[in-house]
């Protein structure tokens, strides 16, 4: 559990993904990160292998009006949902399952959902974990309820908190 990224509420959070064993996604459910340019080119340079394991309405959808809606966020334009789901979403996310497959399952997603539930304040910079009753966390997600695990965060999200570490040496 060596880590050196300062989280605020490291102490006190817990968390557990339960995906594929009770949970079948729920945080793609009207999951609508934002893209940077670079993440775009990045799903571009894959979106043709990505395609035609999405479902068919996400693939209509993203051939006739591409992957990205008008809505932004954090400056930057915001990923289509269909039918309640993010368009990458498939059985889990395809973006996610291409990335493991080709070695590195964090490397086409965009790193909003690469670090969720890992994220950083805007206002004052600093790293939490989205817990309820933390930070005015509106989500009604329920794997955010603390109750939900006595997992502590800090040990769980190891990996997210690894990449967070590698997303801040390398902006420095
Ligand atoms: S890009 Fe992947 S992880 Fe992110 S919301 Fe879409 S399906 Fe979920």
């Amino acid at each position: 559990m060596a880590f050196s990224l300062p989280i605020v509420n490291s102490k006190t959070a817990t968390f557990e993904c339960i995906f594929g064993r009770g949970c079948e996604g729920h945080c793609c459910k009207n999951g609508r990160p934002s893209v940077t340019p670079q993440e775009k080119k990045v799903i571009d340079s894959k979106l043709e292998e990505v395609l035609p394991h999405l479902r068919p309405v996400a693939q209509k959808l993203i051939e006739k009006d591409g992957y990205l809606s008008k809505r932004t966020k954090l400056g930057a334009p915001m990923l289509r949902v269909i039918e309640e789901y993010c368009v990458f979403f498939n059985k889990g996310c395809v973006l996610h399952k291409i990335g493991a497959q080709d070695g590195a399952a964090y490397q086409y997603k965009p790193i909003q959902c690469a670090l969720f539930p890992l994220t950083k304040d805007e206002d004052t910079n600093e790293w939490y974990i989205r817990q309820w009753g933390y930070g005015g966390e509106q989500w009604d997600l329920f794997c955010l309820n603390p109750k939900e695990s006595k997992k502590k965060a800090v040990v769980t999200l190891a990996e997210e908190i690894a990449l967070a570490e590698e997303c801040e040496k390398s902006s420095r």
